[in-house]
């Protein structure tokens, strides 16, 4: 990259591993890489550092240590909350989940369907939120797990998970939160929640990726997904991933004390991009209600531009957001959210996520509502010259339209 500084604005994608953790985590890299397993003292010593970080990432959400197991990232612990619900309820083969989740969840949802298992997609309104009656309706008595995330990644739109539990719990369904996007961002306790299962992935709270963790209320039946050892009281098999668990347990500790910077300074840095760009460029749009929403995120349409263009001119400069789409073989698909928010494809191809972090500032903010508007400007007439001039434009390859213009 020929920009030396980077704005990065891609914290819902991962953050960056804060020194305080990677200075945690190096000693189990270095000279203390024993087996916590192990009968010998060089081993074991290692369950304890292990414990104690069961015990930092239990208190981040109000949980007892033992309702912790340690997985191996957001998609693993969502896996297994799901599988556990059905083969702890092998009369039950009926699943409840939204069509704006992950697709850690929607995936794994859809491969569930492929073994005969029946599957419900919520609909979500325009603004992102779901129906909570119709959301009552769907769960039937062969409904074993309802998995409904708390916030969404793409849009930073929330559900009324409380509420959601509570419908559950008077049906007799398991109720199960991927709250991946929310530590450091919301308070999150498990005992208001009165959820049965919430995932949660450490790269999202400044630790590094390849480990994550699923709470399991007491008294849940739970069966394991990964089949092996007896690591994390049978419920998880595999050699525990001691450097990074401690570094979970570092990055906790850092997530409690920066909620607060998280829901003021780091809102209102959001809210100043949103407005201005809402503000001074026409034809934005944003997606997704107001409130309750994440702090750190907002998702943006620009009509007449691809998203695509938007991120390489961006790129140029050093920096870094998200699209919402996935490509796949060259071919652009908009974002399952926005489209199941009823938003029309070419809107949906046009939109930019921007999640901000706890290492943003002001001065970053400034950077991007100084060439933002540039960039859509410059965008839009190259498009309209190519709506009127079709010919000219036919050969050349997109990409490389939008790299000339960024020149
Ligand atoms: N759930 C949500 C809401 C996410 O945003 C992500 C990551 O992007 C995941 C699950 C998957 O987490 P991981 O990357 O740790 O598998």
């Amino acid at each position: 990259m020929s920009q030396s500084k980077f704005y990065y604005f891609d914290n819902n994608a991962t953050t960056r591993v804060a020194p305080e953790v990677v200075e945690a985590m190096l000693p189990f890299l270095s000279e203390r890489w024993g087996n916590p397993s192990s009968s010998y003292h060089f081993g074991k010593q290692l369950n304890k550092d292990v414990e104690s970080a069961r015990e930092k990432v239990a208190s981040l959400v109000n949980a007892d240590p033992r309702e912790i197991v340690f997985t191996s990232c957001g998609t693993e612990s969502n896996n297994a909350a799901i599988h556990s619900a059905l083969a702890a309820h092998p009369e039950k083969r009926h699943v409840l989940t939204t069509a704006v989740e992950h697709s850690a969840n929607i995936n794994y949802c859809r491969h569930l369907q492929q073994q005969g298992c029946e599957v419900s997609f919520l609909p979500v309104e325009s603004d992102g939120a779901i129906d909570i009656h119709l959301l009552e309706k769907t769960i039937r008595p062969g409904t074993a797990i309802v998995s409904v995330m708390w916030a969404n990644n793409e849009t930073g739109v929330m559900f009324p998970i409380e509420e959601i539990a509570a419908i559950c719990r008077s049906k007799h369904a398991l109720f199960h939160t991927d709250a991946v996007q929310t530590p450091g961002k919301l308070k999150i306790d498990v005992k208001d929640l009165d959820v049965d299962m919430l995932s949660l992935s450490a790269h999202k709270l400044h630790a590094p990726k390849g480990v994550g963790l699923l709470y399991v209320k007491r008294r849940t039946k739970f069966l394991p997904y990964i089949i092996g050892g007896h690591q994390e009281r049978g419920r998880r098999g595999g050699t525990e991933n001691v450097a990074n668990i401690v570094a979970f347990g570092r990055a906790a500790e850092l997530a409690m004390s920066t909620l607060k910077d998280e829901q003021t300074r780091v809102r209102s840095l959001r809210d100043k991009l949103e407005s201005a760009i809402l503000k001074t460029i026409p034809g934005t749009i944003r997606n997704g209600g107001k409130e309750p929403r994440l702090p750190n995120t907002s998702n943006i349409a620009f009509e007449g531009v691809e998203a695509e263009a938007i991120l390489m001119m961006f790129d140029q400069l050093g920096i870094c957001v998200s699209s919402g789409s996935a490509c796949t073989t060259g071919s652009l698909d908009p974002s399952h959210v926005l489209i199941a928010m009823g938003l029309n494809p070419s809107l949906a191809r046009g939109s930019i996520r921007f999640s901000l972090g706890i290492y943003n500032t002001e001065d970053e903010v400034d950077y991007i509502l100084e060439h933002l508007p540039k960039i859509i400007s410059k965008l839009r007439a190259i498009s309209s010259e190519k709506a009127t001039h079709p010919h000219h434009h036919k050969k050349k390859d997109h990409a490389e339209t939008v790299a000339n213009a960024a020149n």
